[in-house]
């Protein structure tokens, strides 16, 4: 059978993008505040699984939601099962935003909007190819579930659920990174180190808040300060602002002086690209006399973790040949004079370190900061043999379809739900060459990517599945 692949994605264009705009259109924030019984992880998550396995039924396929946390669309019978992993909840917003983030909007072919990128574009773009071997009486041998998950943006808690309950795919990937394709994801642990409340009179540290999630560079930095020093702070912070790429501002308010640092947000497994406001505010803060508990949390991050996302102050730095380097990102950053200190740290490390001697290493600065330090999260590095027709077969179709030459598989950094297969890897939508923009402000994705993505995991499905 030859089907025209990319001449299927644009006869779909219509119906893709008005489906696409309702997703968008759900805040899918996971919100832990507003959780209820039906709702585990508040409202628009599972509002937004909802509306994406309403698709899959108005489109005649078998769709079962498994709590409000995890829902698959599913095609075909069989013993094996092929599937793909995607998801419905997004990042916050942030701040930065020229769109509302909720709005899905089209600038010269470009889709703006929380989750077009990340993973509701993507996603979508998976089930309509899904729905080309359907629509072409294509019937495959296995199974294919296309799985939708509701937290993969926090803790998994909705996909982790699915492996609990429903059997183990034999193999399949997640339409949530990048092409061609990868088969290597670092390790990931995240930390968190906690510090006391005491104070000093000359500066006092009342509140410091930066960060909202501990797999994003933080934009954004808050701190209000006490001192009879106004004047020397004041003039010391404009002199900041004059030799460092950030912007901000200062004033005083009826509880002491307030500032605000504005640097930029980016993804967790490349902070490199990111300019991480909290750690400048902490180096800004460190040089004044501040003491007790709000001085080590202060120097912790100044010392210790500011400018350096390969870690090699505290001495894990490491780079494997195959998987690469070892990166560091500081996520969060908090600290209130009545209840004291919290940086949270997530590291995305290379096979030949492990995250107890990362632990190790935090421990040991923490110590002299009479800091304390506990693991709070963790997933080993996972890696898929280059051979394996998983890789083989998709990284042809990409070529086949794409034109590009000597296409490799890679490894990255980011944590992709493919790493729950022992088969599975990461494949797309982000091509080569676009503009990523995933966890940032104006997250964005050309409608033609979109559609190119579409007929590459028709074909995709169909080669793995039904010939
Ligand atoms: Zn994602």
């Amino acid at each position: 059978m030859t089907i025209d692949w990319q001449k299927q994605a644009e006869k779909y264009r219509d119906q893709y993008l008005s489906d696409l705009k309702e997703l968008i259109s759900i805040p899918s924030v996971r919100d832990d505040e507003h959780k209820t019984d039906d709702y585990p992880l508040g409202e628009g998550p599972a509002k937004a699984l909802q509306k994406f396995l309403s698709f899959g039924e108005r489109d005649g396929f078998t769709v079962k939601n498994l709590d409000n946390l995890v829902g698959y669309i599913e095609y075909g019978s069989g013993e094996q099962t092929f599937a793909m992993q995607s998801h419905a909840d997004v990042m916050p917003a942030g701040d930065g935003w020229e769109t509302n983030p909720f709005e899905m909007t089209e600038k010269n072919g470009n889709l703006y909007g929380r989750g077009t990128s990340d993973d509701k574009g993507p996603g979508l773009a998976a089930y309509y190819g899904l729905r080309m071997l359907k629509d072409n009486g294509i019937l495959p041998k296995m199974k294919i579930r296309l799985i939708i998950g509701t937290d993969e943006e926090s803790d998994w808690t909705g996909m982790k659920h699915y492996f609990e309950v429903e059997p183990q795919p034999t193999l399949g990937f997640s339409p949530d990174a990048e092409f061609p394709l990868i088969n290597g994801e670092k390790g990931n642990a995240a930390y968190e180190t906690t510090f006391g409340k005491t104070n000093g009179a000359e500066y006092t540290l009342k509140e410091f808040d930066s960060g909202l999630r501990t797999n994003m560079v933080p934009g954004n930095a808050t701190a209000l300060i006490e001192t009879d020093n106004n004047e020397k702070f004041v003039d010391a912070f404009t002199d900041f602002l004059d030799k460092q790429p950030l912007s901000g501002d200062i004033k005083a308010t009826g509880d002491g002086i307030a500032v605000h640092l504005i640097g930029k947000q980016a993804h967790a497994m490349a902070p490199e690209n990111g300019i991480n406001a909290g750690t400048y505010l902490a180096a800004f803060l460190n040089q004044f006399n501040f003491e007790g508990a709000a001085k080590q949390f202060l120097s912790f991050i100044a010392e210790y973790l500011h400018d350096d996302t390969r870690a090699h102050k505290i001495g894990v730095n490491h780079v494997d040949d195959v998987m690469g380097e070892l990166t560091m990102n500081v996520g969060i950053m908090k600290f209130d004079f009545r209840t004291g200190g919290l940086v949270n740290t997530n590291f995305r490390y290379p096979k030949g370190i492990n995250d107890t001697q990362i632990l190790q290493a935090l421990l040991k600065v923490a110590d002299k900061l009479g800091g304390e330090v506990k693991e709070i999260s963790h997933m080993v590095p996972h890696y898929v043999d280059p051979d394996d027709p998983i890789v083989k077969t998709l990284l042809a179709v990409y070529a086949q379809q794409t034109g590009a030459k000597d296409v490799k598989p890679e490894v990255v950094g980011g944590g992709t739900y493919a790493r729950m297969m022992p088969r599975g890897v990461a494949f797309g939508a982000l091509f080569p060459g676009t503009q990523d923009t995933m966890h940032q402000a104006n997250e964005f994705q050309p409608i033609n990517d979109l559609l190119k993505a579409m007929a590459i995991y028709g074909q995709s499905i169909y080669e793995l599945t039904a010939k």
